[in-house]
């Protein structure tokens, strides 16, 4: 297969090999989680070497490609509505040649099947051969017939480094792909193979040429579980952390997702030590019943969970949850959905992720007979999302008065005033009523005081601006 060199972006044509590479436009939809949207990124990273610029809008593009996820229903059927439209769209664009390609989990699965029923499809690829983009686009431009690259990568090995989208000082870095935990009801294992992780020495070395070279200042490690992060090489998660809390430079680090199960007293305890690691956690919990997470082969109980919740608090009083969960498991019984609404009392997730149980094609959970209905499902989701909308009002309104800081990373609109917003720390965006129009905070450091807060918003206003770059030496 041809070696793709590294040219630089062009106006004018570049060629490789025999084929030629004028200036295009790629345009990508992506579905699903951050690791999806961290893969988008080493996909532009690798296509602006082949001459090929981003667009927001598919009309302007050559190349479409669909980065597509498996686990969520919704996500899914969007996917396959949108890429029907992709034949229209083809045909009426005949002169200009356009390609388009699947990517991610659901080329993993069903690349083949895709090819043979959608023929406007010239290619697909699954999530182990995201870096391969290159020789990919270049095959479908030398004329070659559709095909479908989902192999896996055989190594023990997984070494990467970090691409990241320019201009920004937060970088998403991948520190371990794939799970082990076979949960009931997922599919990632299958799209997204087993656990491997980076060394420890490779991910700190890449982080700080991200901070020394591309100005990161806000890292998030991910992973289907990040925690688990090192198994393989008798490294920890914890340890990764420590050294990372040493970069000069770096700021604040966020990582996601993790498994209640992996959560070790020594991960805990570097919560309460490392002045870095943001105070917040994402730890999904699933079901506030043991027998649904027996079914759902969670691992572990309900009293551990909480448990871990109060080591957690102990060590960081402050310290930020939130979870997901998931409505209606096969033949969850009303007694069991209570279970999950007591949970949410007891656990007070400052937010969650709640969804109702949808079928993955080739999860143990699609072979369980089930006799719960949408409808009953669709009610368990709204009474979920109602209790815990209470809970965040409440611990919101706590948040009045108190001074979070945040990094400004954008502008929201609101009843048709523009305000700069931020996310703190502890993961809660605010929003900042004290800026005048002509000021631009974009990338600032801010201490910012809450003014006010409803349960899915909060409002603030700056009180201290340290400008692009703070915080410690
Ligand atoms: S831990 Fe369970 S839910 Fe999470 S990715 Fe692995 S199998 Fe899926």
């Amino acid at each position: 297969m041809n070696q793709i060199e590294n040219p630089t972006p062009s106006e004018t044509s570049i060629k490789l090999g025999d084929v030629s590479f004028p200036h295009r436009k790629v345009w990508i939809k992506t579905y699903g989680c951050q690791m999806n949207y961290h893969d988008t990124e080493r996909l532009l990273h690798h296509l602006e070497k082949l001459n090929f610029a981003p667009v927001e809008k598919e009309e302007d593009a050559d190349l479409l490609i669909f980065n597509t996820c498996a686990v969520r229903d919704l996500a899914n059927q969007k996917f396959y509505s949108h890429l029907g439209e992709t034949k229209k769209f083809k045909d009426k664009n005949r002169t200009k040649e356009v390609k388009v390609a699947v990517g991610g989990c659901v080329a993993q699965t069903e690349g083949k099947e895709l090819l043979k029923k959608y023929p406007q499809l010239d290619f697909a690829f699954g999530t182990d051969v995201i870096d391969n983009i290159g020789d990919m686009v270049y095959r479908t431009y030398a004329g070659d017939e559709k095909f479908s690259i989902t192999t896996w990568d055989k190594t023990n090995d997984y070494s990467i480094e970090t691409k990241i989208a320019p201009g920004t000082p937060q970088a998403f870095v991948n520190i371990i792909k794939g799970c082990d935990k076979f949960c009931s009801y997922c599919i990632v294992p299958f799209t997204r193979g087993r656990e491997k992780s980076r060394r420890l020495q490779e991910v700190v070395n890449d982080v700080k040429k991200l901070v020394e070279y591309s100005g990161i200042q806000e890292i998030t490690l991910l992973g289907q579980n990040v925690n688990s992060f090192g198994k393989d090489n008798s490294e920890t998660f914890a340890q990764l952390l420590s050294a990372l809390d040493e970069v000069h430079g770096l700021e604040l680090i966020r990582y996601t997702t993790s498994h209640p199960y992996d959560v070790s007293d020594e991960l805990i305890a570097a919560h309460g030590t490392l002045k870095k690691l943001a105070p917040h956690l994402h730890l999904p919990v699933q079901s506030g019943s043991n027998s649904v997470l027996e079914r759902m082969l969670r691992e572990y109980t309900v009293e551990h969970y909480l448990e871990l919740l109060e080591k957690l608090r102990k060590a960081k009083p402050g310290m930020i949850i939130s979870s997901d969960i998931i409505a209606g498991f096969p033949n969850e019984t009303e007694s069991e959905h209570r279970d999950t609404m007591k949970l949410l009392d007891q656990a007070q997730f400052d937010f969650i992720y709640s969804y109702a149980f949808s079928v993955r094609r080739g999860t143990k959970a699609a072979r369980m007979e089930d006799i719960l209905t949408d409808d009953i499902r669709g009610r368990r989701l709204r009474e979920i999302q109602a209790h815990q909308l209470g809970i965040q009002g409440k611990l919101r309104a706590e948040m009045v008065g108190k001074t979070y800081r945040l990094l400004v990373d954008g502008e929201s609109k609101m009843h048709g005033i523009t305000k700069w917003k931020g996310r703190t720390t502890c993961n809660r965006i605010i929003h900042l009523t004290n800026i005048p129009e002509n000021v631009s905070l974009k990338w600032h450091w801010l201490d910012v005081k809450v003014t006010s807060a409803t349960s899915l918003s909060c409002q603030g206003e700056m009180i201290e601006d340290y400008g692009t770059k703070i915080l410690r030496a």
